[in-house]
């Protein structure tokens, strides 16, 4: 029997420092060249690749690089352009791919960035390819052929990398009159298949087609265009590996089976059971590739357990079988070994793409009984480490796992109706008609990220932190008061992170100092590590809280960062379900709710921005997600009396499928990004009769546009008519930070101002 192969689907390309990060920013700033910049990108691959050689992988994987986004490049390489980012009679140039993505680059024209939406259910963004009817393809740019010339000049056994055509068509958006995208589908393989043709004259063997959507619902039409596409393929020579991820391709086997590729890649993490479905009638001439190392989490793999797996894996299918990460490990951070503070024991606990990479050639050699001696002390290593993580006392908190099983239904649930809630709250609080508010965070200046920065690295004692944070507070109380805002927050200066901030005040989290992923262009973000059972040993807001309503005779809203948002915003345990850490998190923050009650606090927001992204792929699974999502939101807002009014927020999120989970958060007042949508989007709560408060965006804070008090008055108005006056509130689409003072002074007054002039009418 022939040995077990092995690969990864792709690697990190931001570097282990987030150099390309770092170097792109210098570009678009002039203050590197093009060719610079391109250089650093050639180092990066160059370390990518020497990982994946250094380690033993049969195949380096090739055009994972990306200066920015690999949809983006994809785009760039069939020359889909749309016509506002080129000038006339020129073709695409480097730049044309940064201005595609941001709407300008150092040496192109300036135009409307095309939009940026999530990879599935990943925090990555991808750059949305825009589709016009009768469009033609033609290769252009072509960065996979210059990466593969690159790596051939190491003489590596390369593996390039491509978006198949079908996940490409589904990912972008037809542009202006709504026609079928796979009418372009003829065009497009044409090109495909020259690419095709340049793969096969370059000594290539396997080449991986990433086509996700496998994975998804789809309907019987792009289930036959899947049919079609791959039937009609010429691909020459060359081996085609099909991968798909983030799910469970069994809805659509139908299809794979009958398809003439070569190999076919599982994501045997996100859906172990789906293998026992396609190795039924999946042909033993093909190759079966096993996403077995977790591309998209943190832990160390358990080597014993995907050796077993793989075992009872080859019982039943005697093809040929590959091992390999579960997706691309760009979804991971780099290298665990650039973590010169994390606490040794869970550091013990963890993997990297770095490490990634080397579990799979632990496993496989295993399976193929190749360097036995270091295999079986690596094994041991990795079983030890296991078994420490399993028995950790730092991991298991009797406490918190005795509260979560008493949790009781009745604790989701408010003493009263909002109803009747909302009398009593009408009488405590005087609100007046149309209140206005702001979402939380005020500008982050560079002074208020300095105070932060040299309290963290000691440069300051906790006191004069505190009073420099207290100046804040004061000053942006007092701007608020000016500004005539009815509902006052404290501005969020204390916090980098909304995730972040709470994470380090709770037990359970862990934090790296590099463990940078990629969340779109050169923005990266560091997930917190949720390790163990969450709990919460001291109050976490109060005392801001307190502060900032002890200098104003306003409410001001206690501010706090919900279960879910803190969840999928983080790195989660892998040894239990999801639903049970965000039960943790939800008892941590309903303490910290009753608290803000006890000190007087009458206002509460729980944000919730995370609640729509963290649905499941599958429409049939979102039920399940929405029931306990609901249930923890619920349970953290629910311990306080009638006469406290909680919020909740959320970024721009379609909510016409969702409504009635909506509304079962049953928070008093929800807040919503709307002003891009011209409050369509409140069509949904119109027809669902939602009944509680609702504070559409009135203020598009993406934007450095400042919109005038007509304008918003003309938005309040479209509100007015899905949402009747007494509950409608007034606010901008989110959080501030990202704005100047400037601005946002004048942006706020034209919309205190709207709310004044409306008042007079109602
Ligand atoms: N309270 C947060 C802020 O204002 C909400 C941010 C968000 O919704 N993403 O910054
Ligand atoms: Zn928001």
């Amino acid at each position: 029997m022939s040995d077990i192969c092995n690969h990864i689907l792709g690697f990190p390309r931001i570097g282990s420092q987030r150099e390309l990060k770092k170097a792109t920013e210098a570009y678009w700033k002039n203050e590197i060249t093009e060719l610079e910049l391109k250089k650093i990108g050639k180092k990066i691959r160059e370390e990518n690749w020497k990982i994946q050689s250094e380690a033993g992988l049969d195949f380096i994987t090739v055009g994972d690089f990306s200066f920015y986004d690999q949809v983006l490049d994809t785009s760039l390489l069939f020359g889909n352009v749309p016509d506002r980012f080129l000038e006339k009679g020129s073709e695409a140039n480097f730049d044309t791919l940064f201005c595609m993505a941001r709407g300008h680059a150092p040496n192109n024209i300036n135009a409307r960035a095309c939009e940026m939406t999530k990879w599935f259910n990943t925090n990555y963004h991808y750059i949305v390819p825009e589709f016009k009817q009768g469009q033609k393809f033609k290769i252009s740019l072509n960065s996979l052929l210059e990466q593969i010339e690159h790596a051939s000049s190491f003489g590596y056994k390369i593996k390039p990398v491509l978006i198949g055509p079908l996940t490409y068509l589904w990912l972008g958006k037809a542009s202006e009159n709504d026609f079928n995208k796979l009418d372009l589908l003829n065009n497009l393989i044409e090109e495909y298949t020259k690419i095709f043709n340049l793969l096969s004259l370059k000594n290539i063997e396997w080449i991986q087609v990433d086509e996700p959507i496998l994975t998804l619902d789809l309907s019987p039409e792009w289930k036959e265009a899947f049919y079609n596409v791959y039937t009609k393929f010429d691909f020459k020579n060359l081996k085609i590996l099909l991968t798909t991820y983030f799910g469970s391709i069994q809805d659509n086997i139908d299809i794979v089976n009958k398809i003439p590729i070569h190999g076919l890649h599982l994501d045997l993490c996100s859906n172990p059971e789906q293998i026992n479905e396609v190795i039924k009638n999946y042909p033993k001439n093909k190759v079966l590739s096993l996403g077995l190392i977790n591309g998209r989490n943190i832990w160390k793999s358990n080597i014993t357990k995907i050796t077993d797996t793989i075992c009872k894996i080859k019982q039943k299918f005697s093809g040929e079988l590959w091992l390999s990460s579960s997706c691309s490990l760009m979804h991971s951070p780099v290298d665990l070994d650039q973590e010169k503070n994390l606490d040794p024991e869970i550091k013990n606990w963890l993997a990297f793409a770095k490490q990634k990479v080397l579990e799979i050639k632990l496993c496989s050699n295993i399976i193929n009984s190749k360097d036995t001696k270091q295999s079986e002390l690596l094994l041991n290593e990795n079983a030890q480490a296991i078994e420490s993580r399993k028995n950790s006392k730092r991991v298991h908190n009797e406490a918190v796992k005795k509260r979560v099983s008493e949790i009781n239904k009745k604790d989701g649930d408010r003493k009263n109706p909002y109803s009747i809630r909302a009398l009593k709250q009408k009488e405590t609080l005087k609100l007046p008609l149309f209140p206005t508010t702001t979402i939380g965070s005020f500008p982050q200046t560079q002074k208020i990220r300095n105070v932060r920065n040299n309290y963290k690295n000691k440069k300051i004692s906790k006191e004069d932190y505190t009073k420099e944070i207290q100046n804040h507070i004061l000053e942006s109380i007092r701007k608020q008061e000016e500004l005539n805002i009815d509902v006052l927050v404290h501005g969020e200066a204390e916090r980098n992170d909304m995730v972040e901030y709470f994470g380090e005040l709770l037990e359970g989290f862990v934090f790296t100092s590099n463990g940078w992923v990629q969340s779109y262009g050169t923005r990266c973000v560091k997930p917190p590590i949720i390790f163990g059972d969450i709990s919460r040993p001291a109050s976490m807001t109060i005392d801001w809280i307190k502060y900032s309503q002890s200098l104003t005779q306003k409410h001001v809203k206690g501010m706090l960062t919900g279960p879910v948002t803190i969840l999928s915003w983080s790195f989660v345990r892998d040894d239990q379900l999801p639903k049970e850490t965000a039960l943790q998190i939800a008892l941590a923050l309903r303490d910290e709710v009753i608290d803000l009650e006890k000190a007087d606090v009458k206002i509460i927001q729980i944000d919730e921005p995370a609640f729509r992204e963290a649905l499941p792929l599958k429409k049939s699974e979102w039920q399940e997600y929405l029931t306990w999502a609901v249930n923890c939101f619920r349970i953290s807002a629910a311990g306080v009396q009638d006469s406290t009014q909680i919020h909740t927020h959320m970024c721009y999120s379609e909510f016409n499928d969702i409504i009635k989970s909506i509304a079962d958060l049953d928070a008093d007042v929800i807040t919503i990004e709307c002003s891009r949508s011209n409050m369509e989007l409140l069509q949904a709560f119109e027809n669902f009769a939602y009944p509680n408060d609702i504070g559409p965006g009135v203020y598009d804070i993406h934007s450095p546009q400042i919109p005038s008090k007509k304008e918003i008055k003309e938005l309040l108005e479209n509100a007015l008519k899905y949402i009747p006056a007494e509950r409608l509130w007034v606010n901008p689409d989110c959080g501030l930070k990202t704005r100047n003072w400037p601005e946002v002074e004048i942006a706020l007054k034209n919309m205190t101002e709207a709310a004044f002039d409306l008042r007079k009418q109602y």
